[in-house]
């Protein structure tokens, strides 16, 4: 068991190690969602903006080396220097950009635990050491459950739900537009990480997902952390398969089956055609999402 969680984690540090990667190529895209809110896509997590006399809000931020890319793509939607920097959670292909926007003065906004990441040396459980961003990456405005602000006609609510993807998580609600941008508690790339290190749980995502199916409605448009954008259907049917999945683990478990005997049962089949084809492999799932029922 621990062999194949360690393997997972070695996969997934390879999978985060984004130093060494080549950005030349990408290209970052500003796609209007509604009114003056934006998605800038290129590589790494949606990037939410909105423009307007207050100055540019905007949600994540990729890679630094992507920083310019992003700038340039700012300006053609009509905005300038980026005044608000909102992190929906500590992951570096969603904070990556922090030291050099927060460098350029933006103010950077986010829940405590993600300035308690970023500015630590954070221990992963097989025992590597990722070092402290920069002090310029830190957020300097923190906050516990929710925050709101009144900028560029928009009121932009951020809520926080504890333990969810990671225990840092927040959702950006643009409450005029009828936008919501979910951070990685919600994405389409396949089977979810569920970062069991940093504090995820399975139990905490679903209740989030909850949350958030019940503050939209059928004309909210939902900006995913990685994928297209989306709609309440889809967090729906996001949900409910977690929830499924959950389900058929919690029965085993109550047998008194190991996670091992559980994978090998492959009781997510029915989902691997879909959702296996993603960075994260059914198995991988299964073995996260048992961990994140234990850890605390
Ligand atoms: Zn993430």
């Amino acid at each position: 068991m621990k062999s194949s969680i360690t393997f997972l984690r070695l996969f997934l540090l390879v999978a985060f190690s984004f130093a060494q990667r080549d950005f030349s190529e990408v290209k970052v895209e500003a796609t209007q969602v509604k009114n003056n809110v934006y998605m800038l896509t290129g590589s790494g997590g949606n990037i939410g903006v909105v423009t307007g006399k207050d100055g540019v809000v905007m949600i994540d931020n990729q890679f630094a080396p992507l920083a310019d890319k992003i700038k340039e793509a700012i300006k053609g939607i009509g905005g300038d220097d980026v005044t608000y920097m909102i992190n929906t959670h500590f992951h570096g292909d969603h904070t990556g950009g922090n030291a050099v926007f927060g460098g350029d003065g933006a103010m950077v906004v986010a829940h405590d635990n993600v300035r308690k990441r970023l500015s630590t040396e954070q221990k992963r459980a097989n025992g590597d050491v990722v070092a402290p961003q920069p002090q310029e990456a830190w957020p300097i405005v923190t906050f516990e459950q929710q925050v709101k602000f009144y900028l560029n006609d928009e009121e932009i609510e951020l809520i926080h739900a504890d333990r969810a993807h990671t225990d840092g998580d927040v959702v950006v609600f643009f409450r005029k537009a009828n936008v919501i941008h979910t951070g990685d508690v919600f994405v389409t790339y396949g089977y979810p990480f569920i970062d069991a290190s940093s504090g995820a749980s399975i139990t905490g995502m679903i209740n989030f997902l909850d949350q958030v199916i019940e503050a939209i409605d059928e004309e909210t448009i939902v900006i995913p952390g990685h994928g297209p954008l989306s709609r309440k259907k889809d967090v729906i049917a996001f949900r409910d398969r977690l929830q499924d999945i959950l389900d058929k683990v919690l029965v085993q478990k109550r047998k008194g089956k190991t996670i091992e005997e559980i994978i090998e049962m492959k009781i997510t089949q029915e989902y691997d055609e879909e959702w296996g084809g993603g960075f994260i492999k059914a198995k991988d799932f299964l073995l996260l999402l048992d961990e994140s029922l234990s850890e605390k």
